[in-house]
């Protein structure tokens, strides 16, 4: 099927997954939420397990199909060459309880524990299953309120410090004396549970009068142990990715601030909206704070067992109405626009994704269409556009960079 014009309205896909809020997408896209479900995430992008649609606003098709019937047209003949695919995948989040913590592989790893994986006839969907594709999943997010995430591990002295102060940690200073965070992981990851309950119970008690005291705040990690288990959760079958929340940087981003998770940082988002690129995997090894599979050899030989400095970016303005969050990856770029009574002008490179966040715009290229607050649009390569505010409009773009 052919679409007219070069710009299209895109409908993408809510994902109700259980860690998500309830009111933040609908009210961006102006839905409202009838079977009162957790709406977690919004894809947009073509990935075959939820493809968005595209539309002229006569006939409409899955952009994964557009994509498959007009490869040079929709994503250029050398982003098709190098991907075979729309190489990037853009969302939106609503966390509001926590993420499992996880690792991504590189692009090396993940060919090479996919090929694995295939050759033992390990199905596809399988529980125990880690590489579902032969592609690395790195990721950035511009947080779109206040954001928090655990990002890498703490630096040694911090790291240090918090096994001094927590006495139920004493027992484990001599062992990050001598083999470091990787002796130290692994001897939590591998703990038998009974001994996990041991160790954690008193504390987990303890951060849960703490926060009931109003002693804790959303930099501490009891403020996020206590969350785990408020609703009178039982304190017993402890999940191991507690020793994690401890361990780990907890990273606050501001609204319009970034951060990017390279392949092999062990990270968990805590809570709050962002919108987030990544490429296009499911490649994720789970480290906890999950009831999917954990598998503790392979997540060890992915994770980065050093001090992590988080990055976060503030933005550079780049011009042209634009901020840029540079990202070290080949598949995917992301920019903030921001409108407000004047008019953006570019032309497209690759296809380009664009979201408005606040208010609505209007977009001229070799067609016209209206983009309202939540609305979506897809730009095909090589077409010249303006976007229009007689107000100010807040929009996020993905592309693949040149
Ligand atoms: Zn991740």
């Amino acid at each position: 099927m052919q679409l007219k014009g070069k710009i299209f309205h895109l409908t993408g896909k809510v994902q109700h997954y259980a860690w998500g809020g309830f009111k933040y997408i609908p009210s961006l896209l102006g839905t409202s939420n009838e079977g009162n479900k957790p709406c977690a995430e919004y894809w947009m992008g073509a990935h075959n397990s939820a493809p968005s649609v595209i539309s002229d606003g006569e006939n409409s098709i899955p952009l994964n199909e557009f994509i498959h019937q007009n490869p040079d047209l929709a994503i250029t003949s050398a982003v098709y060459k190098r991907f075979g695919e729309l190489p990037y995948l853009f969302k939106i989040l609503d966390v509001n309880d926590m993420l499992s913590i996880q690792v991504h592989p590189t692009k090396e790893e993940a060919e090479k524990g996919f090929d694995a994986e295939e050759a033992a006839g390990i199905p596809i969907n399988a529980p125990h299953r880690n590489y579902k594709d032969r592609n690395h999943k790195p990721e950035v997010m511009v947080a779109l309120s206040e954001f928090w995430l655990l990002h890498g591990f703490k630096s040694q002295d911090a790291l240090m410090q918090l096994l001094l102060e927590i006495k139920e940690f004493n027992i484990l200073i001599a062992l990050f004396k001598k083999e470091s965070y990787k002796g130290l992981y692994q001897f939590v990851m591998e703990l038998q549970q009974a001994e996990v309950d041991n160790l954690l119970a008193p504390l987990v008690k303890r951060e849960l009068r703490r926060k009931a005291n109003n002693e804790l705040t959303k930099a501490d990690a009891g403020w996020w142990v206590s969350k785990l288990f408020e609703n009178d959760a039982p304190i017993k079958n402890i999940d191991r990715g507690v020793f994690s929340i401890y361990f780990f940087n907890i990273v606050q981003i501001n609204p319009g601030e970034a951060i990017f998770q390279a392949a092999g940082i062990p990270h968990a988002y805590l809570e709050g909206q962002n919108v987030e690129l990544m490429a296009n995997s499911d490649n994720v090894l789970r480290g906890g704070l999950t009831p999917k599979h954990v598998d503790v050899p392979e997540l060890m030989k992915h994770t980065l067992f050093k001090a992590v400095t988080p990055q976060v970016m503030k933005g550079d303005e780049i011009g042209n109405l634009e901020m840029g969050y540079p990202c070290p990856v080949p598949d995917f770029g992301i920019k903030k626009i921001v409108v407000n009574n004047n008019s953006y002008q570019t032309i497209a490179t690759s296809l380009e994704i664009i979201i408005a966040i606040e208010g609505g715009a209007v977009v001229n290229g070799s067609n016209n269409l209206v983009l309202k607050q939540g609305g979506v649009i897809a730009v095909l390569p090589g077409e010249a556009y303006k976007i229009e505010s007689s107000g100010k409009c807040v929009l996020y773009k993905a592309y693949v960079p040149a």
